[in-house]
């Protein structure tokens, strides 16, 4: 489960029926509808391109079927918000016909206070739904998606998914400094809830919103980190062991190496990007090629090769004074670090 995105600009994939998913590992594919969205929020990456043109059902019928003919094992389908479009409940309705075991939808969740529009996405066999929940309450959440209201509608939507037994749920938060002192918060949120797969994402300030607003948006890593670990600490209580943060230095994190995306998803997946204006072939390889790095700094640390290091522009802005190179790892987070790379994971669920 993820929404995660791809660097605009990443390697263009014009061969991909010659690339072999390696080792193993489960093709994702996320399918970009358009990025056309009824939520406005403050440090979206796809803040600039709102004005691009929408992909027509024709094409994205095409694309599901060449996703199953790759061999999709997962099509995450995404937007903007991918809920709005009339066809979306026929795109989801096309994918299982053909076959393809996981499809999910990452969502901002407003669509689903309608009991009817829940209803008709669930029955379209959505097998799992992705959240983007961004505050325990309206005021962080609005604040930050500049919709007053959307806050109420998720919260509608949840317990209307709820009521039609729908259960595969699951939560992504960006973390900003608008809300980073509030996860604590959001993660008893979660858990009251019952989200069993949440990501706590180190906000991207590659492009879009939080490029063009760092200063106000990017915290510093050093104060998010503790909030982060906190959240993923109160879902560990109770007994969430599959929250997750992403997009982080692990010297921040040596305590949970085992709860970080990117040190698992390496074993686990293949993700391709197939967006209206890129393709990206290996989203996950390409981070460490287009925006993300490792300093001089990393020199001699124990985690070198598991790190992707932190964001180019966060470097560029903040400098790299707070990575911390690890030059002794405790027996049991070594052993997490093991485990995470196994692509098994600790605790009962
Ligand atoms: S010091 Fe560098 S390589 Fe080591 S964990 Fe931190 S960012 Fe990663």
């Amino acid at each position: 489960m993820s929404a995660e995105r791809a660097p605009r600009g990443a390697p263009a994939g014009g061969r991909q029926s010659e690339i072999a998913v390696a080792g193993g590992k489960r093709l994702k594919i996320v399918l970009f509808t358009g990025y056309a969205c009824n939520n406005n929020c403050r440090f979206c990456i796809d803040a600039g391109k709102r004005g691009l043109p929408q992909k027509t059902t024709a094409a994205l019928l095409r694309e599901v079927m060449r996703a199953r003919n790759r061999g999709a094992d997962i099509l995450e389908i995404i937007g903007g918000e991918a809920t709005i479009r009339p066809d979306f409940t026929g795109l989801v309705a096309a994918a299982k016909r053909l076959g393809i075991k996981d499809v999910l939808c990452a969502t901002n969740g407003r669509v689903f206070a309608d009991p009817e529009a829940a209803r008709r996405i669930v029955d379209s066999g959505i097998d799992a739904l992705i959240f983007s929940v961004h505050g325990p309450d309206a005021r962080v959440h609005d604040g930050l998606t500049r919709v007053p209201g959307s806050f109420a509608q998720l919260r509608k939507g949840l317990a209307n998914l709820r009521a039609l037994g729908f259960r595969s749920l699951n939560g992504n938060t960006t973390v900003v400094r608008q809300n980073m002192a509030s996860l604590p918060r959001l993660a008893r949120f979660y858990a009251r809830n019952g989200v069993e797969n949440v990501e706590y994402i180190f906000v991207d300030p590659t492009y879009g919103g939080a490029r063009s607003g760092f200063s106000g948006l990017v915290p510093r890593i050093s104060e998010a980190a503790p909030y982060m670990r906190k959240a993923l600490a109160a879902g560990r209580a109770e007994g969430l062991y599959r929250w997750k943060a992403r997009y982080v230095p692990l010297c921040h994190f040596t305590d949970c190496l085992d709860q970080i995306s990117e040190v698992n998803e390496r074993s686990l997946f293949r993700t391709e990007h197939w967006a209206p204006d890129f393709t990206n072939p290996d989203a996950v390889a390409s981070r460490a090629v287009v925006s993300r790095r490792k300093t001089a700094r990393c020199r001699g640390c124990l985690l070198y090769r598991d790190c992707e290091g932190i964001w180019t522009e966060y470097l560029r802005r903040y400098g790299d004074s707070e990575l911390r190179p690890v030059l002794k790892l405790r027996g049991e987070d070594a052993a997490r670090l093991k485990l995470a790379k196994s692509g098994r994971r600790r605790g009962r669920r």
